[in-house]
């Protein structure tokens, strides 16, 4: 019995991740097993324009741009400038191929083993502003949507407060997958992942993403420095400015850090030419 079900359970995660993806058909080639990893460009992402730099590792300190007071961090630049503009069911499709990928992926071994069903991400694919959080949680694994648990209904309340709807923005996590027991992500499980992010990033092309926490802001820009040292500074990742602010489960925990993060979302609608305390 304990044999054949194996395959079953993994057949009915995969189901379920493609339908929360909104993948009703699957290409031949994300039908093929994610070994050795399959590249997001592959998947359907855009090739960045040539001039760019490679996608990962293209340059490695951080460096302050005294004109504009934003600093580069030390990840991937991916285009230069805005592409040429997709049109919005070019990106869908081309997310939908790579939730495809990620509903079939295994890399992580003790992830793909534990999910229910990969939880791709959620939102505008046309969106200026990104949110990017840790990992799903329970609610998140059971329902294949990130942010819908406790923490997901704060951060609604937040993009309330700042004239922004859910379905305005782009949402998804470092990871794809719930680590058991709702540990921190591992470094290889992020790296794994990186790559359905940064095609995520690539798609969408917002202009603001903000980094909902340290894992995020650790992972994206790779700043080792706390949320409180990162707040209140605009870091550049690829075309999109980058705000840091803490997560919404650390605010269910320390709720007086709220005002800290209303600060922050005003920081952000500000560099968007919106005066969020004017309203
Ligand atoms: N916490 C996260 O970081 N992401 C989710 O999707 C849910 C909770």
């Amino acid at each position: 019995m304990a044999k054949s079900s194996a395959p079953r359970r993994a057949a009915a995660q995969q189901l379920a991740s493609l339908k929360a993806a909104g993948v009703t058909r699957v290409s031949r080639s994300a039908r093929l097993p994610a070994q050795p990893p399959p590249s997001v460009a592959a998947a359907g992402a855009p090739s960045p324009p040539s001039a760019a730099p490679p996608l990962k590792g293209a340059s490695t300190a951080s460096k302050a741009t005294a004109d504009s007071g934003v600093t580069a961090a030390p990840a991937a630049s991916l285009f230069a400038a805005k592409p040429s503009s997709l049109p919005r069911t070019e990106r869908e499709e081309r997310l939908r191929a790579i939730a495809a990928r990620v509903a079939l992926c295994t890399r992580c071994q003790e992830l793909a083993r534990a999910r229910t069903q990969t939880v791709f991400g959620v939102g505008n694919p046309e969106a200026d502003i990104m949110f990017v959080g840790e990992a799903p949680g329970a609610d998140e694994d059971r329902l294949g949507e990130p942010f819908v648990g406790a923490a997901g209904q704060l951060l609604n309340r937040i993009l309330e407060a700042s004239r922004l709807r859910r379905s305005d923005v782009y949402i998804c996590n470092i990871l794809r997958c719930r680590p058991p027991g709702n540990r921190n992500p591992l470094p290889d499980e992020a790296a794994n992942c990186r790559e359905y992010l940064d095609g995520q990033i690539e798609l969408v092309d917002p202009d603001h993403i903000v980094c909902l926490g340290s894992v995020a802001a650790k992972n994206l820009l790779g700043m080792a420095d706390s949320i409180g040292k990162l707040r209140g500074r605009l870091f550049q990742y690829g075309r999109a400015k980058v705000v840091c602010t803490y997560h919404p489960a650390y605010l269910l925990r320390n709720p007086a850090a709220k005002k800290d993060v209303w600060e922050d979302m005003k920081f952000l609608m500000r560099d968007r030419g919106i005066e969020l305390s004017a309203q």
